[in-house]
């Protein structure tokens, strides 16, 4: 390894944006942190970054040479259902060190109603019968599964403006970024009578009201499970990483 370590770090997440902001003063480490690009407004990351996908598994090992990368941190979303196998395929196939930074799920406490759905289909099907009027936050490219509920009407809570129409029947759009406040998220169900949330257990502080604010009000919440992981190391906190940094470094 050359005096200045090159880090990719897989990125899209709050954490991946602290983790970056973190390293940004280290000067034993060079990170450039890669954006899907799905987003047309990321919020502002410190150091380097790329955007786009690196296509595939052979994609993206090709990427790790060309670019001379020592290590690599995943820090996508817990739901990124792709990209940490194809991270974990490309730096066994290269040989370098990968890191798994995932938040830990929330877990349910007293007063919670939460069905566990295995994916969006079972979530969709969990919601006849169990609400009229449903608070979605899993995000613009998984409405597709609600599509066939015309008779339910959806509050769809999105960072950005759709591209493109909805699939949805019944439905508003609400613009916001987070993090989200439990009095708040408290106001927003009870103004438009929401009868259920869809979300996913992604963990974490920024997204939470909306679950203390189900529990606050005595309402389901349908949770969607979180895909499986590759095995490897993995870490919970920024701590973590950087005690692994640490480790390979000196
Ligand atoms: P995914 O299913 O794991 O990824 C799909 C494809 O997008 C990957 O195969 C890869 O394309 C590309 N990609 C994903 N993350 C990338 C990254 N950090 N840098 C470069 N390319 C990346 O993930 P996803 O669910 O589509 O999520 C896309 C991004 O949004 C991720 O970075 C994730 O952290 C963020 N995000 C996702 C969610 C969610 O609920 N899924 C929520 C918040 C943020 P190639 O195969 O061409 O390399």
């Amino acid at each position: 390894m050359a005096d200045t370590a090159r880090l990719l770090l897989l990125g899209g997440t709050g954490e991946a944006a602290a983790l970056a902001k973190r390293l940004a003063g280290d000067k034993r480490i060079e990170a450039i942190t890669s954006l899907a690009g799905r987003t047309r407004s990321p919020a502002a990351i410190a150091g380097q970054v790329r955007s786009g996908g690196f296509g595939g598994v052979s994609g993206l090992a090709g990427y790790l040479t060309a670019e001379k990368i020592d290590l690599l941190i995943d820090a996508t979303h817990p739901y990124a259902a792709a990209m940490p196998h194809a991270a974990a395929a490309a730096c066994a196939n290269v040989g370098i060190p990968r890191l798994r930074l995932l938040r830990p799920p929330w877990q349910p406490e007293a007063g919670d109603r939460w069905i566990a759905t295995a994916d969006l289909a079972a979530a969709a099907a969990a919601l006849p019968g169990l609400a009229d009027r449903v608070l979605l936050t899993t995000g613009q490219r998984d409405l597709d599964a609600f599509a066939a509920l015309r008779d339910i009407w959806f509050l769809i809570r999105l960072i950005e403006p759709p591209a493109g129409g909805l699939p949805l029947a019944r439905c508003e759009v609400r613009l916001d970024r987070g993090p989200f406040h439990a009095e708040d998220e408290i106001a927003l169900l009870r103004d438009n009578r929401i009868g259920a949330l869809v979300s996913k257990n992604s963990g974490g502080a920024a997204t939470y009201g909306k679950i203390a604010a189900a529990r606050a009000l005595g309402l389901p919440v349908v949770m969607i499970t979180r895909p499986p992981q590759p095995a490897g190391e993995t870490a919970t906190t920024l701590d973590a990483c950087q005690a692994w940094l640490d480790a390979r470094l000196g």
